[in-house]
């Protein structure tokens, strides 16, 4: 399938928002439309995984030890704690879809948003992506679309929100290329398709 060539074109894209948002499904469903022209990375985590979760597909589920031995060893373009876990973006993982040749799409939360950003200012960056960030119509809709998954305890549903509070107050304060509101999953995936292929 032949895609509008343009100089943002191959710039990788950073896709975040709040947990519970839609972001996993979008992401999904971008790669299913455009499997030549887009590819994920796979984050390293310790959390545990959910039912239907594939080791070095869905993460690379590791332990806080290994984790932390990767921190050493400089192993991570960016990572981050979110919700008593740790996250991390390999720079094996961009290497491996870089090499691919499509462009890299990036599902990753605020920290790593700000260290990426940070990294953005180095002279050196390796890495120049565009940010977009998913947010939900309302905090009532999150609540309702985190229950509704059914995989997070109290605790862990209170966690998330408090952590979308943030990410929604950081979102406004314009650091994003793009704010997609997922009101309705076709029309975000339609927004967020024209925003990656530069239609808009
Ligand atoms: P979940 O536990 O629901 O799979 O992911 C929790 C949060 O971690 C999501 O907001 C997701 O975007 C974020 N996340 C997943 N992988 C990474 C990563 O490699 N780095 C960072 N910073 N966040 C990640």
């Amino acid at each position: 399938m032949s895609q509008p060539a343009s100089a943002s074109r191959r710039r990788p894209v950073v896709i975040s928002g709040p947990s519970g948002v839609g972001k996993g499904t979008l992401c999904q469903k971008l790669l299913e439309a455009h499997p030549e022209a887009l590819s994920t990375t796979v984050s390293h985590t310790t959390r545990k995984p959910r039912p239907g979760e594939v080791e070095g597909e869905t993460y690379y589920f590791v332990s806080k030890e290994k984790f932390e031995s990767l921190v050493a060893s400089r192993s991570f373009v960016e990572y981050a704690a979110f919700n008593d876990n740790f996250y991390g973006t390999s720079k094996q993982t961009i290497i491996d879809q870089t090499t691919k040749g499509s462009t890299i799409i990036l599902d990753i939360e605020m920290e790593g948003v700000k260290q990426l950003k940070q990294e953005l200012s180095k002279k050196n960056s390796q890495i120049n992506p565009r940010f977009v960030f998913i947010k939900p119509p309302s905090l009532e809709t999150l609540e309702v679309r985190l229950r509704g998954r059914g995989t997070e305890d109290e605790g862990s549903i209170q966690r998330r929100l408090a952590q979308a509070r943030a990410e929604i107050a950081y979102a406004e304060s314009g650091v994003h290329d793009r704010i997609i509101v997922n009101q309705d999953v076709e029309e975000a995936f339609k927004q967020l398709e024209d925003f990656i292929f530069d239609k808009t």
